[in-house]
């Protein structure tokens, strides 16, 4: 009796060379595949490799901002050359990494200053190490929440070195607390944080101080905004603020409400990379570029020359250039008109009416009009598994390609990832 021998490993990787996965990539595989008893899995352990690669997806949860898909999308080219990160092309000296981007996001919102950093969470922690390391920092009980991915503001606090002074209730927190607060002398206060109720809300019997109450304590007001609406009018969009904006308060009228530094993401409703930004008094924000933490905060080139990007077109009032923008604003007729037509190009689904939410831990009660294909049936992993795949969502049953974070030029994908669903269960 003749045993078939095992094919050799590097046999096998270089027989899977077509998948473009790099040699020892494929050896791995191969390896894997055989001491499994099992060669002829090697390709379908390649493609799982592929399948984790970084790669461009379609957002059709109708969640604009989400966080797993990298929040809002953005469009940035950039070819393989030096540039003035940190050179003054004036004096041929050094320059700061803050020259560009965060000197025209400063302007967009009005603050006198502003820097940028990796993330929110950094922002908040940056700040709050640099004006309130050893002292006291005054937080309401009811803004003493967890954003998220584990970003919790005692944890943050407690990381800069600063002491948490908690004040008010769950519930309620009026000025008169933090009045009291600053009156305790062994509370050493040296700033108190307003946070934005980003992803919850507390109704019923409740009271918050405004941020024109907070900014007259006589102690530094700082706000974590984290959303980072630049200015509540919106004066990029055409028509104004969409409705769903509702009471989003905007870097800009905090900081003209007496805040004297904000804290936010790059990548929510700035619609910009992953970053995060200080803007506040000059005095702030240069001792925030002065901590030794600003080092291992600081951001790359890749990431200041797409924020730069964005805060160009805040300042030319171009919304249209901003991909989140773009398609935040979308009507919702368009979006039912493009809906119909993807499911009658496909000849699977229907069009219907949806709702989409914002996302990203921003407004955590406001939805979005939106228009959706709708399929019967949970096809969630086979649209995955398309390519480019496709991240839809199921409710009762029914699968949703919700247009609302779709850019048009991906319909043709939509049909394409449909016509292979229908195709799959002819
Ligand atoms: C999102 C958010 C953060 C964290 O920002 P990241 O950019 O995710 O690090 C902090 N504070 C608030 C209020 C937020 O909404």
């Amino acid at each position: 009796m003749t045993t078939e021998r095992p094919p050799s490993v590097d046999a096998l990787a270089r027989s899977l060379a077509s998948t473009g996965l790099p040699h020892p990539l494929l050896v791995e595989v191969a390896r894997a595949a055989i001491g499994a008893g099992d060669p002829s899995g090697a390709a379908a352990l390649a493609e799982a490799w592929q399948r984790r690669l970084l790669q461009p997806v379609i957002n059709a949860t109708g969640v604009l901002l989400h966080t797993n898909l990298g929040r809002a999308p953005v469009a940035h080219e950039q070819g393989a050359s030096a540039s003035n990160v940190e050179l003054d092309l004036d004096t041929g000296g050094r320059g700061s990494r803050q020259a560009h981007a965060a000197a025209l996001l400063a302007r967009a919102c009005g603050a006198e200053a502003a820097l940028v950093v990796n993330n929110g969470a950094a922002a908040v922690l940056l700040l709050l190490a640099a004006l309130a390391s050893g002292r006291g920092v005054a937080v309401s009980r009811g803004e003493l929440v967890e954003i998220g991915g584990s970003f919790r503001i005692p944890d943050v606090l407690a990381q800069s070195g600063a002491r948490l002074v908690e004040v008010g209730t769950t519930n309620r927190t009026r000025r008169e607390d933090f009045a009291a607060a600053l009156d305790d002398r062994r509370s050493d206060v040296a700033a108190v944080l307003a946070v934005h109720r980003s992803n919850y809300a507390i109704t019923g019997f409740t009271e918050a101080a405004t941020t024109a109450e907070l900014a007259t304590l006589g102690v530094p007001l700082l706000v974590d905004l984290g959303s980072g609406l630049l200015d509540a009018a919106c004066p990029w969009l055409a028509d104004g603020p969409p409705p769903w904006l509702r009471d989003e308060p905007g870097v800009r009228q905090t900081l003209e409400a007496g805040a004297a530094a904000v804290t936010f993401s790059g990548d929510k409703l700035l619609g910009g990379p992953q970053a995060g930004i200080i803007a506040g008094t000059a005095e702030i924000v240069a001792a925030c570029a002065r901590h030794p933490l600003m080092r291992a905060l600081r951001p790359g080139g890749l990431v200041l020359g797409a924020l730069q990007d964005v805060a160009l077109a805040y300042l030319r009032r171009d919304g249209d250039a901003i991909p989140l923008w773009r398609r935040a604003v979308v009507p919702t007729d368009e979006l039912h008109r493009r809906a119909a037509s993807i499911a009658a190009s496909a000849g699977v689904g229907t069009a219907v009416a949806s709702a989409a939410v914002p996302g990203g831990g921003t407004l955590p009660s406001a939805e979005i009009p939106s228009a959706a294909v709708a399929v019967p049936g949970d096809h969630l992993a086979a649209l995955r598994a398309a390519i480019p795949p496709v991240i839809a969502r199921v409710a009762d049953g029914t699968t949703l390609l919700d247009l609302r974070a779709v850019d048009e030029s991906d319909d043709d994908h939509l049909v394409d990832a449909l016509r292979a669903l229908a195709a799959a269960e002819r």
